[in-house]
C-alpha cells in the first residue's frame, strides 16, 4: 500500500453557507490542533447568533422548492455524492488523522463506515414509500405518506468528524429536509471538504451548511424558532441539555450521549480471541470511540487467565504518529483530554485500584509535542470507584471481577449508561440469554463494537440516549419526516345528508 498523502492547509476554517464559504461575524478565532506534533494547524473562525440565523434564513429559502423535488431526483445527488466520497476517501481519511489523531486506516474505516449510510439514504425512493388501505370505507380509501420538517441540524462531536455527520446529513436531505451542520471545534475540516462534494454533486444551495463554533452557536440553534429538528451527539451533560433545552422551544430532538461500554468474558470463551477483541476495542482509536470498550466484566476464573496476557499486549502497542501506517494507536485530541485521562488514572490509584499497565507520560520520538498516553490497564476495580462510574474516553481498560454470568449481567444493568455491550461466549444459550436480559441499546455477541450497519440504526439506551429514535435506519427516516395520513372519497359514493356520529367502516 503506497504512503498516504498527509492533509495539510494552513487556510481559516469558515463557515460554509448558502453554496459558499462564509467568513464569521464575531471575529473570536480558536485554534485547531495537530496532535501528533502539538502544533497550532490552522485557525477556526467561530459564529455567532447573527450567523445562525444568516444560514437559518438561507436553508428555509432553499427548503420549499428542494422538499417538492420528486425523491428521485433527490435520490440522484445522493449517488453522485456517493461516487465523489469514493474518489475522495483517502484524502478525507488523511483529513481526519490530521485534527483528530486516529491512525489512517482507522480513520478509512470511518469514512466506509459513513458511505455505508450515503448508499442507504440514495434508497430514497423506497424509504419514502407510504401505505395504502384500499376501501376502508365504501367508497373510500386512507394512505400515510411521509414528508420533510423543514430546516433541521446536527451537533457532532469530535471523535467521528466524518461518520457522525453522516449519520444525519445525508438521510435529512434525501428525505427533503435542509440541513444545517454544527461539527466539533477539534476538528471541523472535514465538514467543508463534505460541503464541497455535496456541491459538486449537484445539491441545490442552501440545502447542505455549516456554521463552525461552540455553545454561542449550539444556544442560537436550539432557540431559533425556524430549526425544527436537533440531532446531537457527544457528552451526556450536554446531550441531556441539548435534549431538554430544544423540547422546551418546542423541537424533535435525538441527543444520543456519552458510554461506559462492558464486555462480559465467560469462563467458556475462546480466550484468545477474547484478548484480541478487548486489546482492539479498548485501545483502537485510542479509547475515543462511544462504542470502545472501556470495562472488562472478567466472570469465574477468567481473570487469572487473562490479565498478564492483556498487560502484554497493551504494553506492546504500536503508540506512533497516525500517518504511520504500521501505527494501532495515535495521539489524544487535545492536551486537555491527555491530561484528564491521565488524571484518571491518578484517581484509580487513589481508589485503590490495581494499576497493572500504567500509561502516563508515553512519548514518542520525534513527536515530543504530541498528545501522547499509552495503554493503561486496572485490576480489581469495584463498582464504586470513579474509574468504573464514569466515562474516561481515552485508552485506559479497567477490569472488574464477577462470579457468574447473573452477577455480570446485573453489573452492567445497574450502571447509568447503556450505549454498547459485548458478551464473548461459547455457549449459545447464555449468548441469548445476555441479549435478552441486557438493558443496552447495542449488543455484541462475540463483537467486540457491534455498531450496527446503516439499515439497522445506532442508539443506546439510558444515560446514552435521550429521545425516542435511534440515528439512521428506519428510524432516521421517520426522524426527519412528519406522518400524514389522508383518506379520500369521491362524490358518486358520498352518501347524502350530515352525520353526526363518530365516522365508522360501512
Ligand atoms: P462534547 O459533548 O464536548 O461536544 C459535542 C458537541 O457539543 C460539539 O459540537 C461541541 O461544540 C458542543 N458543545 C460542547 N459543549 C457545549 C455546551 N456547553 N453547550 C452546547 N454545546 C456544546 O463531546 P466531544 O468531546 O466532542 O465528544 C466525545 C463525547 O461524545 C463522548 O462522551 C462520547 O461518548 C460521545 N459520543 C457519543 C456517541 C453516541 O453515539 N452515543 C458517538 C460519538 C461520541
Amino acid at each position: 500500500m503506497a504512503a498516504p498523502v498527509a492533509f495539510s492547509s494552513s487556510k481559516d476554517i469558515t463557515h460554509y453557507i448558502g453554496g459558499a464559504q462564509a467568513e464569521a461575524t464575531a471575529g473570536r478565532n480558536q485554534p485547531v490542533y495537530n496532535p501528533a506534533t502539538g502544533a497550532v494547524a490552522r485557525q477556526l473562525q467561530l459564529g455567532s447568533a447573527a450567523d445562525v440565523d444568516k444560514a437559518v434564513a438561507v436553508a428555509k429559502a432553499a427548503f420549499p422548492a428542494w422538499a417538492d423535488a420528486p425523491p428521485l431526483r433527490r435520490a440522484r445527488v445522493m449517488f453522485k455524492f456517493l461516487e465523489l466520497l469514493n474518489q475522495h476517501k483517502d484524502a478525507l481519511a488523511a483529513m481526519i488523522t490530521a485534527e483528530h489523531g486516529k491512525v489512517f486506516t482507522d480513520a478509512q474505516g470511518e469514512v466506509a463506515r459513513g458511505i455505508d449510510i450515503v448508499e442507504f439514504a440514495c434508497g430514497a425512493n423506497q424509504l419514502l414509500k407510504g401505505d395504502y388501505t384500499e376501501q376502508v370505507s365504501t367508497g373510500m380509501d386512507n394512505w400515510t405518506m411521509r414528508q420533510p420538517l423543514g430546516v433541521v441540524a446536527g451537533i457532532t462531536p469530535f471523535n467521528f468528524p466524518f461518520m457522525v455527520p453522516m449519520w444525519m446529513a445525508p438521510l435529512a436531505i434525501v428525505t427533503g429536509n435542509a440541513f444545517i451542520l454544527k461539527p466539533s471545534e477539534r476538528d471541523p475540516s472535514p465538514s467543508l471538504f463534505i460541503a464541497d462534494l455535496f456541491k459538486q454533486a449537484g445539491l441545490p444551495d442552501g440545502v447542505f451548511n455549516v456554521v463552525q463554533g461552540d455553545k454561542v452557536v449550539v444556544d442560537a440553534l436550539l432557540h431559533h424558532p425556524d430549526v425544527r429538528a436537533l440531532s446531537f451527539v457527544g457528552s451526556t451533560p450536554i446531550a441531556q441539555y441539548i435534549y431538554q433545552t430544544g423540547a422546551a422551544n418546542g423541537k424533535r430532538v435525538q441527543a444520543l450521549g456519552g458510554a461506559k461500554n462492558h464486555m462480559v468474558v465467560m469462563p467458556d470463551a475462546d480466550i484468545e480471541q477474547a484478548v484480541d477483541g478487548l486489546i482492539g476495542a479498548a485501545y483502537g482509536s485510542a479509547g475515543e470511540r462511544c462504542m470502545a470498550i472501556s470495562v472488562a466484566v472478567l466472570v469465574g476464573d477468567v481473570a487469572d487467565k487473562i490479565i498478564a496476557k492483556l498487560a502484554e499486549r497493551a504494553k506492546a502497542l504500536k503508540i506512533k504518529n497516525g500517518m504511520e501506517l504500521d501505527a494501532e494507536m495515535g495521539p489524544i485530541v487535545s492536551r486537555e483530554a491527555r491530561d484528564r485521562i491521565e488524571n484518571y488514572i491518578a484517581v484509580g490509584v487513589e481508589e485503590g485500584a490495581t494499576l497493572v499497565v500504567d500509561g502516563r507520560g508515553h512519548q514518542v520520538t520525534g513527536f515530543e509535542g504530541g498528545f501522547f498516553t499509552g495503554g493503561t490497564l486496572f485490576d480489581h476495580v469495584t463498582p464504586a470507584m470513579r474509574i468504573y462510574k464514569e466515562e474516561i474516553f481515552g485508552p485506559v481498560l479497567v477490569c472488574v471481577r464477577a462470579k457468574d454470568f447473573a452477577e455480570a449481567v446485573q453489573l452492567v444493568n445497574d450502571h447509568e449508561y447503556g450505549n454498547g455491550v459485548a458478551c464473548y461466549t461459547s455457549d449459545g444459550n447464555v449468548a441469548r440469554e445476555f441479549a435478552r436480559r441486557i438493558q443496552v441499546g447495542m449488543v455484541g455477541i462475540n463483537v467486540p463494537i457491534p455498531v450496527p450497519m446503516a439499515w439497522h440504526g445506532f442508539g443506546g439506551w439510558k444515560k446514552s440516549l435521550f429521545g425516542d429514535m435511534h440515528a439512521y435506519g428506519e428510524e432516521g427516516v421517520r426522524f426527519y419526516t412528519k406522518q400524514k395520513s389522508v383518506m379520500q372519497r369521491w362524490s358518486s359514493s358520498i352518501a347524502k345528508g350530515a352525520e353526526f356520529v363518530m365516522p365508522t367502516s360501512k
